[in-house]
């Protein structure tokens, strides 16, 4: 091939021909070869179950192809992206795979064309060696941490709407440790976990603790109550209330509520009510992945790219806009601090779903949206209802839930999962720009009806 170019004398000549032999020439590689790429499990992958099923993702070629898994059939796309539901069952002893001790086998059959392929991916249960998981220890009787940044963590076996207010500093009673951090014993039968990072063991009682039990009651009240103590602090917010502070001193605290913001308060806001306000964007993950697609988009990817697309449509429409994270890999328990400076007056989290292991992920497909805070949850309505519209997504419905992110209780929050990004149909649709506009324009038109709402609201409170 070169040496035919070369004998075309005229540079201009022999750059038309080979963009005309690279477009035009039948290519020698034409007859479909049959190949394989598994997204899901990658080699050497921690699942979190020992047995059951789990999703497999990946790539086939060609699109014809039969592709099983573990003897489970699995659903190949018109391009060749599939998903299955395949058993598994671990090992009898875990098996050496480079630096891994793996104990889970994946053997998938792909076979088209006459052909057949076979491949084995090795995974790691939580009883492998490599897990690297943190075995529980008991402490009794138990010991004392000190927390070493200021915390809002959530309160297990409690009533929902109740959280625990840490200052930097703060000992907390904790009963064990494991994985997950510490695990700190509150009143009755209550409980929080404190990452292992945000607190270590000191050699001190407890004493009176200066940690705060902040409470979300009806209609927009809230109270704080210092753990193990009588002091306490009770706010009831007027519609112009529009998220929370909180300053310790102490063994007393305050509660600070945040009036609504003053762009919303001017005259022109009636037709623009998101100019001049403050719009925090958090495209959840990164440094983790997050959900990975058949394709091999990753959850981080999709939720900046989905972010920025909002951003634009936001400044368009006059208001600020603050990331918490863009390239620069943030980890989650750093974003309430990260909300804390750059101080928004909406929080919106943007995420893409998965489903845990032993859960048939072809069986759901649709929009969620949480809300943890009374004054959080008008917003998640509205911008939930707006995505429903939009994409004729199925209702997996508008939730309160104890999440880490709508935790922050400074401004309205929410956290968004317009789809799952695992089903294969559901990462073509999201790589589709202009689905993804339309989706864009469904959290911004949320986010401005429920600007006007509460714009109103107070309005009418005067
Ligand atoms: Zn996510």
């Amino acid at each position: 091939m070169k040496e035919r170019l070369n004998a075309v004398g005229c540079v201009p000549m022999r750059a038309f021909l080979l963009v005309l032999l690279t477009f035009c020439v039948p290519r020698t590689d034409a007859r479909a070869e049959i190949a394989l790429r598994v997204t899901r499990p990658e080699e050497g992958e921690l699942l979190t179950i020992a047995k059951g099923k789990t999703f497999v993702i990946g790539v086939v070629t060609p699109p014809t192809a039969a592709l099983e898994c573990n003897g489970a059939r699995c659903d190949v796309s018109a391009d060749g992206a599939f998903i299955g539901y395949a058993p598994f069952a671990a090992a009898p002893s875990p098996v050496r795979q480079g630096t891994n001790w793996c104990d889970v086998a994946f053997d998938f059959v792909l076979r088209a064309n006459g052909e057949e392929i076979a491949r084995r991916v090795w995974a790691i249960s939580p009883n492998s060696p490599s897990a690297a998981l943190v075995p529980e220890q008991a402490f009794d009787p138990p010991r004392t941490v000190r927390v070493l940044k200021e915390a809002w963590l959530g309160i297990r076996r409690g009533a929902i709407g109740r959280t625990l207010f840490a200052p930097k500093d703060a000992l907390l009673s904790a009963v064990s440790t494991g994985t997950n951090g510490w695990r700190v014993r509150l009143e009755g039968r209550e409980e929080a976990v404190v990452p292992l990072d945000l607190a270590e063991i000191v050699d001190e009682a407890p004493g009176r603790s200066r940690a705060w039990i902040i409470e979300d009651r009806e209609g927009m009240q809230v109270t704080a109550r210092r753990l193990g103590g009588d002091e306490t602090e009770i706010s009831s917010l007027s519609s112009c209330f529009w998220g929370m502070g909180f300053a310790v001193d102490g063994l007393r605290a305050r509660i600070l509520p945040r009036p609504m913001p003053k762009a919303l308060v001017r005259r022109e806001a009636a037709e623009h009510p998101l100019r001049g306000m403050r719009i925090g964007l958090d495209p959840g993950h990164h440094p983790d992945r997050g959900a990975v697609g058949p394709r091999g988009l990753e959850e981080r990817d999709a939720n900046l790219r989905l972010a920025r697309e909002v951003g634009r449509l936001l400044r368009a429409e006059g208001a600020e806009v603050v990331f918490t994270r863009e390239e620069e890999a943030l980890p989650l328990r750093e974003r309430h601090a990260r909300l804390r400076e750059l101080d928004p007056e909406i929080v919106v989290s943007l995420h893409h779903n998965s489903v845990g292991d032993n859960a048939d992920p072809r069986a759901k497909h649709g929009a969620q949206t949480f809300w943890y805070h009374p004054w959080s949850k008008d917003l998640a309505e509205k911008i939930h209802a707006a995505m429903l519209r939009a994409l004729g997504s199925a209702d997996l419905g508008c939730h309160r839930r104890d999440l880490y992110l709508p935790r922050y209780p400074g401004c309205p929050t929410v956290l968004l999962e317009p789809e799952y990004l695992i089903l294969p149909e559901m990462e073509a649709a999201f790589l589709d720009a202009a689905r993804r506009a339309k989706l864009a324009a469904a959290i911004v038109e949320g986010m401005r009806a429920f600007a006007a709402t509460r714009r109103g609201m107070a309005e009418s409170a005067f």
